[in-house]
């Protein structure tokens, strides 16, 4: 905590300044770690006060800053003065300057940094005000009411309540699995919250992801919810957050960033699919919604409640050891069944049938079956485009982004060559670029070429598609889910926007095209990433009173992320995955820092790692580093990159120890570098 702060004031409205601060210390959005003191000159438009935006000069521009704490003695000669004070009332609340600390300390950013990350864009740029419209026409949806919990969802709620009652700070971890119905707990904790006049924050992992747990919220408290998604516009951005700010809306429904909502009097926050790595920015500042969300809890004296069908290993282990309370709902709603998972070896599948192809006979036999019984099914492949790599026969040679370690996918109907890293577009050659033989074979199989083998399959299936590719536009999402839900198709063929929340009764069948597809990337979260994304798919099927039925596709049926996934067994997943982090010594044993250095120049690159990992063996001497390694893509939009990793058991310790053996580090010429702590990715 930090000492310089003199603590909020009683606001004052008089546009006089309280003389007895001189001073104040502000913060910009640069990357730079300290406070800069400006003086208070008294013909200001507005007193200052702590949270408030100010323009201040700054080398020779003018610039944004927020003022986080006052002064009465200057720390220089010749302090420079305010050019003015921008807000009446403060845009930060003193619970977000400790916050935005926080994130300083913990994930290597700057308190201005962290500060902008809070409020919209708008305010960022120092502006007072802007017409604020609700523009989207949200379309009405159907009020409804609590459901009667069943006995285990009562236990929880009754958990949940007596926190509540008494005020107190506690970190639950609902383990539910799919269909056991987390959504309804969610909500009537919430109820509870509203009726006491608190509010509250739901964290989804992105809204086009999870339409119908948005919905819920909005059939239960109407126009209570706030809820912001990644299309929304600059305006509406505002507008809500506004209403937020005035206590108008007071449950927040939204993605990584609407943890940092202003709400009025916080009662609760939720974290729906906490193990879902969206939650991580990726950009500065790197903070995990999920932590902010428990640590706003802790500020505010009120429960979090972290909900998964497949817990975060940390998270998990937390539980574990009794930092977090465990509930958990081990069975679904109204007593239906989990769909029973049937694995299919794709390597038995090549040795037994003539011609390749990228649906099984068990897949192809059910899903004909299925149809044609007038039921429904979800298809997923997690990747888009028609092949997933682009292959010469006579030599080998595979076809690479020219500025990018990556392959070029087929997307046929765009009849284009893309790089799903920089989006980089070509038209697919006729013959190899490397030895001008016409022997390209597009291989791997992505959602284009899932859907169009389908559609030979079951000719007379309406079929749709859904990706990054055929969603692009606003409302296509929720227009193919409305006509699945009239039965107006009887296939959606899709990525992860087909993963999770998902609840249609009509869908009898789940089909996983290639479960192991991210099961050798060099990552150690692969194994947890194939365990939850399997689960989370099964668990849309058999939600209604036809049951269900899930085949995976595997060549890796052996591997235990796999096996375990189809027999539900989140916690003997647990068991052997943490036993070997703690065998490996990863999270959640330790906490990682991953520095990336960039630059176009490979040389150049290789230069400055070595350099800064000499510099941090040096002066971080108990540190324990890794690498410097190339990273796995380890050329991105034209730059090469190379990592070093630092493993620490103390993350506020290993920030601190790192802005120190950093201070006046030159980089070198054309080279970045970027600091990433507890990284969701290699
Ligand atoms: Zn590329
Ligand atoms: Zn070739």
């Amino acid at each position: 905590m930090s000492g310089v702060r003199s603590g909020p004031k009683p606001e004052t409205r008089n546009p006089k300044p309280d003389m007895s601060h001189k001073f104040v210390e502000v913060v910009t959005s640069l990357p730079i770690d300290r406070t800069f003191q400006y003086r208070v000159t008294g013909k200001e438009s507005f007193a200052p006060g702590i949270g408030k935006r100010v323009h201040i000069p700054f080398r020779s521009s003018r610039r944004v800053g927020y003022i986080v704490a006052m002064e009465d003695s200057p720390q220089v000669e010749d302090v420079r003065p305010l050019i003015d004070i921008i807000d009446e009332e403060p845009v930060f609340t003193p619970e977000m300057i400790d916050l935005a600390e926080w994130i300083k300390n913990n994930y290597f950013c700057s308190w201005g940094e962290a500060l902008e990350a809070m409020i919209p864009g708008a305010l960022k740029r120092g502006k007072i005000s802007m017409t604020s419209r609700i523009s989207e026409e949200e379309e009405k949806v159907e009020p409804t009411s609590p459901h009667e919990p069943n006995p285990e969802q009562k236990k929880v709620l009754e958990d949940i309540s007596e926190c509540l009652d008494e005020g107190r700070n506690e970190v639950f971890l609902l383990h539910g699995i799919t269909g056991s119905g987390k959504t309804e707990i969610y909500l009537q904790a919430m109820e509870k919250v509203l009726s006491r006049g608190g509010s509250g924050v739901v964290l989804v992992p992105e809204i086009s992801l999870t339409p119908q747990t948005v919905e819920r919220f909005r059939s239960r408290f109407d126009d209570m919810v706030a809820v912001f998604h990644s299309k929304m516009l600059q305006s509406s951005r505002f507008a809500e957050w506004k209403r937020i700010r005035e206590g108008k809306a007071r449950v927040v429904v939204g993605p990584r960033s609407a943890v940092f909502s202003p709400i009025t009097r916080p009662g609760i926050f939720i974290v729906d699919e906490e193990h879902e790595p969206s939650y991580k920015q990726e950009d500065s500042p790197r903070y995990h919604a999920r932590e902010v969300a428990i640590r706003r809890a802790a500020y505010a004296g009120v429960p979090v409640i972290l909900g998964s069908a497949t817990p975060s290993l940390e998270s998990y282990h937390k539980a574990v050891q009794g930092d977090y309370k465990l509930v958990e709902l081990t069975q679904r709603i109204r007593e239906k069944a989990l769909p029973r998972v049937k694995l299919v070896d794709m390597r038995m599948e090549f040795d037994t049938r003539v011609g390749h192809t990228v649906i099984s006979r068990a897949m192809e036999d059910i899903l004909g079956k299925d149809i044609s019984k007038g039921h429904q099914a979800l298809i997923f492949q997690n990747r888009r485009g028609y092949s997933t790599f682009v292959l010469c026969r006579k030599c080998g040679y595979v076809l690479k982004c020219a500025k990018c370690d990556s392959p070029m996918v087929l997307h046929r109907e765009k009849s284009e060559l893309i790089c799903h890293y920089c989006n980089r577009r070509l038209p697919p050659p006729a013959a190899c670029p490397d030895c001008r033989e016409e022997a390209l074979s597009y291989r791997g199989a992505g959602t284009e070429r899932i859907e169009k083998a389908i559609k030979k399959i079951l000719p007379e299936a309406r079929v749709a598609r859904m990706d990054s590719d055929t969603m692009s536009k606003r409302g296509a999402h929720a227009k193919v889910l409305k006509a699945f839900k009239k039965h107006e198709l009887d296939v959606i063929v899709g990525t992860q926007m087909i993963a999770k929340g998902l609840d249609f009764p009509k869908v009898t069948l789940v089909g996983v095209v290639s479960a192991d597809a991210n099961l050798n990337l060099p990552d150690f979260r692969s194994g947890e990433r194939t365990f939850s994304l399997i689960t989370q798919v099964a668990g849309r099927a058999g939600r209604g009173d036809l049951g269900g039925e899930v085949v995976v596709q595997t060549y890796t049926p052996e591997h235990y992320a796999v096996n375990l996934a189809a027999k539900h067994d989140f916690k003997g997943f647990y068991d052997r995955e943490i036993d070997s982090r703690r065998d490996l010594l990863l999270p959640p044993f330790v906490h990682l820092a991953k520095i990336t250095v960039r630059g176009r120049k490979e040389d150049n690159v290789i230069k400055s790692v070595n350099r800064l990992a000499d510099k941090l063996r040096a002066r971080m001497p108990d540190a324990d580093l890794l690498g410097p390694a190339p990273a796995p893509i380890s050329r991105l939009r034209g730059y090469y990159r190379w990592n070093v990793l630092l493993r620490a058991p103390d993350r506020e310790k290993m920030v601190s120890g790192l802005r120190k053996a950093l201070k006046g580090h030159r980089k070198g010429t054309g080279i970045y570098m970027a600091v990433d702590v507890d990284p969701m990715s290699m």
